[in-house]
């Protein structure tokens, strides 16, 4: 917390607004809407219950296909489960860890001709960089394919001037605690459509339709943020450029330290992207660093720091070892080498010297 956070929630408290709605959620869901650029907004109680809705708006039924990114959390994979569909994985490419386009494009080439197209495109803006949208956009404009953007760990970043979140039909981030902004845990749908914010808000509060009694005509779900967040997602809102220059700083930090050193080197920024640098991500290369990703791992442990293996993608993991994937060797390798370095917004100089000394220890 930086801002006005502890101020606008007793705010909230106070005027005992103490319900999935109230003036804090109309005022967040406003000022969010604004900074990303997109016309409507709706505050849900996480970003996956966002990723659940935002596949159900674009019409995902039970059966369908949805196409994904295969280096991603489990959380965007597991909304296509919510929503009866089934994935299909695509590997990252080496420019942005992001769903490679040469593959997208040769998927959706292949099941045009086979006449199984997905239902959706769903693309994830990984650790706080966006995906290559000029080019994926153009793609599934091209074959008419829906895009919703799993933006859910890029609030802040940009990708030719514009900010993650207004490339999707639909886009979703998140407010988890360990996210670049967070209000313990939340989530948030923009989309420029009016309609299906509206849809989106309907079924997010259990489907009830206009009538004095309680009448649904559909499922619906309770996935409506609280007044109480809402008011600490405004003041953190507020800060997030401050978030994203320290996290920046923090990336800075580390390259500049790891300058000349064989074996290790950290992930790309993408030509005409900004990322936010959420998390700092190191790709050790233990022919030439000398020890391996492990090695390097269980040695901060040992200096009680924590740091985590990069994501496993999709296509590894055994809950999923059922689906489709594109490719795979990136994301793999990503993986096998990929360490998460500490990267939360108040780490400090000492704190970032004292991991940076434990790595130089080891080389
Ligand atoms: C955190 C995260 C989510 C889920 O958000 P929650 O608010 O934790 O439900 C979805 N996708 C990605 C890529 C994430 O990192």
């Amino acid at each position: 917390m930086l801002g006005r956070e502890r101020q606008l929630l007793l705010d909230a408290f106070d005027s005992n607004w103490i319900a999935p709605l109230g003036p804090h959620v109309n005022a967040f869901e406003a000022e969010f809407a604004q900074r990303v650029g997109v016309a409507h907004a709706a505050a849900l109680s996480s970003g996956t219950a966002a990723l659940h809705l935002a596949l159900l708006l674009v019409g995902v039924q039970p059966g369908d296909s949805v196409v994904t990114s295969s280096f991603t959390f489990a959380a965007t994979a597991n909304a296509i489960k919510y929503a009866s569909a089934r994935p299909v994985f695509i590997d990252s490419d080496w420019s942005s860890w992001n769903m490679d386009p040469a593959l997208l494009r040769e998927y959706l080439e292949r099941t045009r001709r086979e006449g199984r197209m997905p239902k959706a495109v769903l693309a994830v803006d990984i650790v706080g960089q966006c995906c290559d949208y000029q080019s994926i956009g153009a793609i599934c404009r091209e074959f008419e394919v829906p895009l919703i953007e799993d933006a859910a760990e890029a609030l802040g970043a940009t990708f030719q001037g514009r900010p993650a979140g207004s490339f999707g039909d639909i886009a979703c981030f998140s407010f988890n605690g360990n996210k670049i902004i967070t209000t313990s845990g939340g989530g948030m749908l923009v989309t420029p459509r009016a309609d299906w914010v509206a849809q989106a808000r309907h079924l997010a509060t259990q489907a009830r339709d206009p009538a004095p009694h309680y009448e649904h005509t559909q499922v619906g779900y309770n996935y409506r943020m609280s007044n109480l967040l809402a008011a600490i997602g405004r003041g953190q809102l507020e800060t997030l450029d401050e978030h994203v220059r320290r996290r920046r700083g923090h990336f800075a930090a580390y390259e500049q330290a790891f300058e000349g050193w064989a074996g290790i080197s950290l992930m790309p920024e993408i030509p005409g992207g900004r990322s936010s640098r959420w998390l700092t991500i190191a790709l050790i290369d233990p022919s030439k660093f000398g020890v391996d990703r492990e090695a390097v791992r269980k040695r901060l442990e040992e200096h009680n720091i924590e740091s985590r293996p990069a994501w496993k993608p999709m296509h590894c993991q055994p809950v999923f070892a059922d689906c489709e994937a594109v490719g795979g060797a990136v994301s793999e390798q990503i993986f096998a080498q990929g360490l998460c370095l500490p990267s939360g917004s108040s780490l400090t100089s000492e704190q970032l010297n004292r991991v940076i000394r434990v790595l130089e220890g080891l080389r």
